[in-house]
């Protein structure tokens, strides 16, 4: 590519849509282990990363998927101190679990080293934290290092991962639903990316809550929230916890939090919890 510019577009065919960031430069390319994975200078959106031709952040958006990824479900447990992050290779959302305080030790288990390394170069605001005492990085398969977490030993598990094909489909059953309950402690919350509300309700989230209760989380909420990079421009995340009802959180902390953010905030969070009249009869 030469300094015109043009445009990339991914097409989602199930639903008949696609979406075009007009692109100027192709920055970075390269052919991982694991995926293909290209960042393109944009026009408007800052740079932008792409793993197996699918759109996964921009410099202009990413804000409103990390924060929604991890405030929500920091908020709900009642003293978040050890936290994993499962993919996440971008560390955008590593980053907003280290601005809470209460945090001691956070992971995050990428199974794609060259991910984070390509993040840290053309994002560096998203790995602006990696050298806190409190990130510990580990490359590799996130299901391996969960099965060998001893029980009872993690308050916040955040699954941070692609769409669940290759690598990452085994991070949407129960089976490995199962081991996050093992490794969670009391009062444990997970989240996960649950893809679109508008186009996954009676297929993935249906599945994915059936697959939580399957695993023995009883308590389950998907919170819709923009993200217009992603097919249909609006996205979702699942909390699911075996102790505590998900609806509930911090509300105090949250309105008085101690750090800045360019979306959450308490009443976000509050009409994230507002389940939409078609998802109910998805869900119910
Ligand atoms: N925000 C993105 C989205 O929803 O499209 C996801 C961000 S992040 C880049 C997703 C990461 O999950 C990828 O870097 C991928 O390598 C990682 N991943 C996929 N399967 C994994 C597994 N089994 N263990 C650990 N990481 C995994």
């Amino acid at each position: 590519m030469t300094n015109k510019t043009t445009w990339f577009e991914e097409i989602w065919s199930p639903e008949g849509s696609s979406f075009s960031l007009e692109v100027s430069e192709l920055l970075h390319t390269e052919q991982s282990d694991y995926q293909k994975i290209d960042i393109y200078k944009t026009t408007h959106w800052g740079n932008l990363m792409v793993l197996d031709g699918c759109y996964m952040v921009t410099d202009r958006d990413n804000f409103l998927y990390h924060e929604m990824m991890t405030h929500p479900v920091l908020f709900t447990h009642p003293d978040p101190k050890k936290v994993l992050v499962i993919g996440g290779g971008d560390c955008g959302a590593l980053k907003e679990v280290l601005k809470h305080p209460t945090v001691k030790e956070a992971w995050q288990v990428e199974i794609d080293e060259r991910v984070t390394r390509v993040s840290e170069e053309y994002f560096p605001d998203l790995c602006d934290s990696n050298n806190d005492t409190r990130a510990n990085f580990y490359f590799g398969d996130g299901i391996a290092w969960l099965k060998e977490r001893p029980a009872n030993s993690l308050d916040v598990i955040i699954i941070d991962s692609t769409d669940p094909v290759g690598p990452a489909a085994g991070l949407f059953n129960r089976e490995f639903l199962g081991e996050c309950l093992r490794a969670l402690n009391t009062n444990g919350v997970l989240v996960q990316q649950s893809e679109s509300p508008l186009f996954h309700s009676n297929t993935l989230i249906k599945d994915l809550h059936t697959e939580l209760k399957a695993a023995g989380f009883t308590s389950l909420k998907t919170l819709p929230f923009p993200q217009p990079i992603y097919p249909s421009g609006w996205w979702s995340c699942t909390m699911a916890s075996k102790d505590l009802d998900v609806t509930q959180f911090r509300a105090s902390d949250a309105e008085n939090k101690v750090f800045d953010t360019q979306y959450y905030n308490y009443g976000i969070h509050l009409g994230a919890l507002c389940t939409p009249e078609f998802m109910k009869k998805a869900l119910d």
